[in-house]
């Protein structure tokens, strides 16, 4: 899975939308991603300016 890095996230939102199965949320302004949901496609690692989510595991 992919967590976000929350020392280097700046909320900006640019991956939420991009996210294919929804799994990333903006909650008190901190943007978090649901492990159930993330299949580990990396596309919100790609399109972050700020590198902050980190690949944890690749998806079984
Ligand atoms: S790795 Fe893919 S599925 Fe997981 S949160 Fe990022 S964009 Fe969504
Ligand atoms: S693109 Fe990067 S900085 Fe912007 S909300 Fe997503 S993880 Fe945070």
């Amino acid at each position: 899975m992919v967590r976000i890095n929350t020392d280097e996230c700046v909320s900006c939102g640019g991956c939420i939308d991009l996210c294919p199965t929804v799994a990333i949320r903006m909650v008190d302004d901190r943007v978090v991603i649901d492990p159930e949901k993330c299949t580990t496609c990396k596309i919100c690692v790609q399109v972050c300016p700020l590198n902050a989510p980190r690949v944890l595991e690749e998806a079984g």
